[in-house]
């Protein structure tokens, strides 16, 4: 059977099942969690896998769900189909769960519906008869790197070490014997086009900051006071004065927000709290401007006589996408959508801890339009549920095939490159980045 004629016969089945795929992405999209949190999604997930035969593991980093399928046509390569769970919080969307505020405002409920419906077509269909080597399928937690003081509250419990999805799995070994690995990740902005894949994407580190004043009678006596606000904001204005010093290569974005900003009216602040990440195109790149921000940060506390403890949490790695996956992913997207809406998309300046895996192996990491609105804004919604939910689970299957089909020739040529870090030196130079600094003035 060829490549194409298999292609033919899982998208057949997918077809067979397009409303069961559409459902689960809405059922996602109803029900929104937050990272490390996505119980409910992590049981539809291992529900859905299991009634489809596989075994899967789940609870992996708290709520990651793994399922493997070994092919029957000889040994190969093991290639991990991702799906990230994770919600994450947006003031205002329509969809946002009262109680946390998450909502599915980055699409991905539809990477679950799509990794789903390429299980579903691939077994429905016998695949497994065809292919070399194993596939996994692979529901990750906590891609969007938020709700961090919850994050670190649950490092300093012992219950995670890094605060990203991804990193954590991989420090895990849950990732040790995956050689290549794909996601597709839903995009909302029209020059996406319908399909496309990025060259690369920034990496970034974390940051968490306390101006720490001292509180007084905001009326009655400021002059007693240490003013931790003013403190704060003197530090953000010396952060976009630096801006210009920022090569236009380096893509760095820093943007820091106030997630304290005093206790009450009345009360000189004492105690203020920032939150920014620092991102970047290159590891030198963000590690040269995290040096300058955290200048920035002392020089609010030296102004008003304050005192800053900065943190600074391992972040998020640039990321590579493969270009011989890109190739067969291109292909894949010409016979589903039409070449002429597919795209080559440069640079991407947001990050993603599919950056992380693509320093340790091969990775893909494509766009498939169906949103509109603005990503992570209050009127990002799924437009189109068929490009959304039922399309990503075609690509995939299609990929499953070009890399595992024919004795897996087409995993075996992309994996014969060496990646960028070996795993120990990834775990160890993440690890290097963690450090807390308290400047007194
Ligand atoms: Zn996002
Ligand atoms: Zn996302």
């Amino acid at each position: 059977m060829t490549r194409d004629d298999l292609k033919r016969d899982v998208w057949q089945a997918i077809d067979r099942r397009r409303d069961e795929i559409i459902a689960l992405g809405e059922q996602i999209r109803r029900h929104p969690e937050l990272g490390f949190k996505e119980f409910k999604t992590s049981r539809i997930v291992e529900d859905t896998l299991a009634k489809l035969g596989l075994s899967p593991r789940s609870g992996l980093a708290l709520t990651g769900v793994r399922a493997d399928l070994a092919g029957r046509a000889g040994d190969g390569p093991t290639f991990a189909l991702l799906g990230e769970l994770d919600a994450l919080v947006v003031a205002g969307h329509p969809d946002a769960d009262p109680a946390t505020g998450a909502a599915h405002a980055c699409g991905h409920n539809a990477q679950i519906a799509g990794l789903l419906g390429a299980a579903m077509g691939l077994i429905d269909a016998r695949a497994a008869a065809h292919l070399a080597g194993r596939l996994v399928f692979f529901a990750v937690p906590a891609e969007e790197y938020g709700d961090i003081e919850w994050r670190v509250s649950q490092a300093r419990a012992g219950k995670l070490e890094f605060l990203g999805g991804k990193p954590e799995l991989l420090r895990l070994g849950h990732f040790d014997d995956v050689d290549l690995a794909m996601m597709i990740h839903t995009t909302a902005r029209p020059e996406d086009g319908k399909a496309g894949v990025p060259g690369s994407n920034n990496g970034c580190i974390v940051k968490t900051v306390r101006y720490v004043g001292r509180a007084a009678h905001a009326g009655g006596a400021p002059w007693m006071g240490v003013n931790a606000l003013y403190a704060a904001q003197i530090a953000l204005a010396a952060i976009n004065a630096i801006r210009e010093t920022f090569r236009d290569e380096d893509t760095i974005r820093v943007h820091p927000i106030i997630t304290h900003g005093g206790s009450q009216v009345n009360v000189i602040p004492g105690d203020v709290r920032l939150e920014t990440y620092v991102r970047g195109r290159s590891v030198e790149a963000i590690l040269d401007a995290n040096v300058k921000v955290d200048r920035a940060l002392r020089a609010g506390a030296l102004a008003l006589g304050a005192t800053v403890e900065i943190e600074t949490l391992p972040g998020y790695m640039p990321m590579h996408c493969d270009a011989t996956m890109a190739a067969h992913f291109k292909q894949t997207m010409t016979r589903l959508v039409g070449e002429e809406h597919y795209r080559q998309i440069g640079h991407r300046t947001g990050s993603t801890d599919m950056g992380d895996l693509s320093q340790v192996m091969p990775v893909l990491h494509p766009y498939i339009g169906g949103a509109r609105g603005s990503g992570h804004g209050a009127d990002f919604e799924i437009a189109d549920t068929a490009l959304a939910y039922v399309a990503p689970a075609k690509a995939l299957a299609a990929m499953a095939i070009d890399m595992l089909a024919d004795g897996a020739a087409g995993a075996r040529e992309v994996v014969g490159a060496r990646p960028p870090m070996t795993r120990e030196h990834y775990l160890s130079f993440q690890r290097g980045i963690a450090r807390r600094e308290v400047y007194e003035a």
